[in-house]
């Protein structure tokens, strides 16, 4: 698609690449060695892909994972997909955000994903 930043990767910036997804560091990290998982095709958003794409989702997120462990040694991860622009989203182009985690990297880290709605992380 014209204009879509995640159709146009250089090749230069690929991390790995399987039949339907590709990964690159996140030009804006959360933390140190934070991956996009990127479909190769423009989808919207997960709820686009194709059930046989989706297979290969996994194989990157299991992939890129072993990638950052080597690299930078986390101690978790958070794995997230904002879809839509009330989630979240800014690129509306399929990515699955990988975020490597570190023990003490935030003072309270209790919730993770559910600091979407930052009031609502802790209960
Ligand atoms: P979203 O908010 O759509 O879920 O996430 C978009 C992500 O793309 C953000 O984490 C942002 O840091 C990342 N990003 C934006 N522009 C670029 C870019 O040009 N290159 C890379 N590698 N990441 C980008
Ligand atoms: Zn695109």
């Amino acid at each position: 698609m014209l204009n879509c930043i995640f159709c146009e990767i250089s090749n230069k910036k690929i991390l790995y690449e399987n039949n339907h997804m590709t990964a690159i560091f996140d030009e804006f990290p959360v933390s140190k060695g934070h991956v996009l998982i990127i479909s190769r095709k423009h989808y919207k958003d997960w709820f686009e892909i194709p059930s046989n794409e989706k297979y290969w989702l996994n194989e990157a997120i299991e992939h890129c994972k072993n990638i950052i462990e080597c690299e930078f040694n986390p101690t978790g991860f958070n794995i997230g997909m904002n879809c839509g622009a009330d989630a979240g989203q800014t690129v509306m182009h399929f990515h699955c955000h990988l975020i490597p985690r570190y023990n003490g990297d935030t003072a309270s880290p209790q919730g993770g994903v559910r600091g979407v709605i930052p009031e609502r992380m802790s209960y």
